[in-house]
């Protein structure tokens, strides 16, 4: 392809895109294709031969789009949200464009200052206490990864980088048993091990840490000769939603001279409404570091995981290197690429500033606070349907419920509401049992899309129950 075809083909496929949004209602939800119907349409070699944007084009259409599953979708109510508002969308296609590696301010100084400016914007946003710096990174997996290499360096005396952890004492680290697979993951990769990731009962209405639970395994872990060396918060869980008492965490972290990463990757995008952070984010600014996905529920394209930093140096010292070939000449200026685990680095602030700007902070949060309230509706609609229970109750917009009957029957309903289309959920597991999960979050979502889910899954449980 030449540039001089590029705006004919760009014009086309923004033409698609503006098309896609607009008819995205007519499409099931969930890609409806069967496993390997999209490979076997694939050719097994590549083209020798240079083929015509017509038909790669053509082919895209043919066979590409059966076999997507459509998040954009105002009726897409599974795990959870990954928005993608169309400025953020404009916002990559420049940054595509320029295609610049933003791993030192060198490399292009307007990324890391924007960056810089971003992570500030964000943190006066989400009710985080003033002196908090932060960095940009492509998903929560790998801000929690730094967190948890951190806490090894911290609690070693920054010597695990250099010596490795052999002859070490075990590093512990502790959090609730609702924290997501990324942090088993994250110490698995540390070299710490699924067995002294230390999980602990939840309960109460936010289904948080038990702090006595958590005071007694370090102390317990202490008299056993073992290393503790950070604890993981969660606000707003994958399963159920399940919040920490922050401050309880906070006190005890400090106590025991602990460090602290909370992951608040879905929820954390609420706090831009200080009302839902009731119950929710008291104490936040006590923990060293915050994680928040921007590309989830705030709606700015993936990739997009802002972490925040009480204090940068110890994650800088756990991961900077400056070979020659990287030094800069300048003094007093930041180089994103020594606060993350990659190199490379995409220009991801510029996304988050169109987004801020297109919508301000208030047509953001007029967007949550209807997703909380549609959720809270639909959820007493369930309650009131016959055969149907509440199971959690919902934290910010996300609940959980129960069909009558036993597992099987779960993800029966599940699977047939996903044949069907017109909507897409997703189930999980609380206390051992199956259920339904519903979450309101993307970002066209009207009252009518929320409601309709009712009527979706009413029909085919009665479906289901006359089947029987
Ligand atoms: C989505 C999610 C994650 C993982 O986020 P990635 O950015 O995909 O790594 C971790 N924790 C919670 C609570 C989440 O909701």
């Amino acid at each position: 392809m030449k540039w001089n075809e590029f705006a004919h083909w760009g014009e086309k496929i923004v033409a698609w895109a503006a098309d896609y949004h607009a008819t995205l209602r007519q499409r099931p939800v969930r890609a409806q294709s069967a496993p390997g119907e999209i490979r076997a349409q694939l050719p097994p070699l590549p083209p020798e031969e240079p083929e015509s944007m017509e038909a790669i084009m053509a082919d895209f259409e043919r066979v590409v789009m059966p076999g997507m599953t459509h998040w954009q979708h105002p009726r897409f109510f599974a795990y959870f949200p990954a928005n993608a508002a169309p400025p953020s969308i404009l916002a990559e296609m420049l940054v595509s464009t320029m295609a610049a590696q933003c791993m030192l301010w060198q490399t292009s100084p307007a990324a890391t200052e924007m960056e810089q400016a971003m992570v500030e914007w964000l943190r006066h946003a989400l009710g985080i206490e003033a002196g908090f710096t932060g960095v940009i990174q492509d998903s929560a997996s790998s801000a929690t990864l730094s967190a948890v290499l951190t806490m090894r360096e911290r609690a070693t005396g920054f010597t695990g980088n250099k010596v490795g952890l052999s002859g070490q004492g075990k590093v512990r680290i502790y959090c609730s048993d609702q924290v997501h697979s990324s942090i088993d993951r994250a110490c698995w990769i540390a070299g710490i091990g699924q067995d002294n990731l230390v999980k602990l009962p939840s309960s109460g209405r936010f289904h948080g840490l038990d702090g006595e639970a958590l005071r007694a395994a370090i102390a317990a872990d202490r008299a056993a000769g073992f290393l503790p060396a950070g604890i993981i918060g969660v606000t707003g869980g994958t399963s159920v939603g399940a919040s920490d008492n922050l401050d309880e965490i906070v006190n005890i972290a400090e106590e025991e001279g602990l460090y602290t990463h909370l992951d608040a990757a879905w929820a954390g995008a609420a706090m831009i409404c200080p009302e839902l952070r009731v119950h929710l984010w008291e104490g936040v600014s006590g923990f060293d570091s915050i994680v928040f996905n921007p590309h989830k529920w705030l709606g700015a394209q993936f990739d997009c995981s802002v972490q925040f930093l009480k204090d940068a140096r110890a994650q800088l010292d756990t991961l900077r290197i400056q070979p020659a070939y990287l030094t800069t000449s300048h003094d007093n200026i930041t180089n994103f690429s020594e606060w993350t685990i990659p190199l490379g680095r995409r220009f991801r602030a510029l996304k988050l500033w169109f987004l801020l700007r297109a919508y301000g902070l208030e047509g953001l949060r007029t967007r949550l606070r209807n997703h909380v309230q549609w959720a809270h509706e639909l959820c007493e609609r369930i309650r009131a349907t016959p055969g149907l229970q509440i199971v959690t109750e919902p934290v910010l917009s996300l609940f959980s419920f129960r069909c009558d009957g036993d597992d099987q029957k779960q993800q029966a309903l599940v699977d047939a509401i996903n044949d069907d289309g017109r909507i897409y959920l997703t189930q999980g597991t609380w206390q051992d049992s199956k259920v339904i999960r519903f979450q309101v979050g993307q970002f066209d979502s009207t009252w009518e899309d929320v409601m309709l889910a009712h009527t979706v899954i009413e029909e085919i449980y009665a479906r289901l129950m006359s089947a029987d």
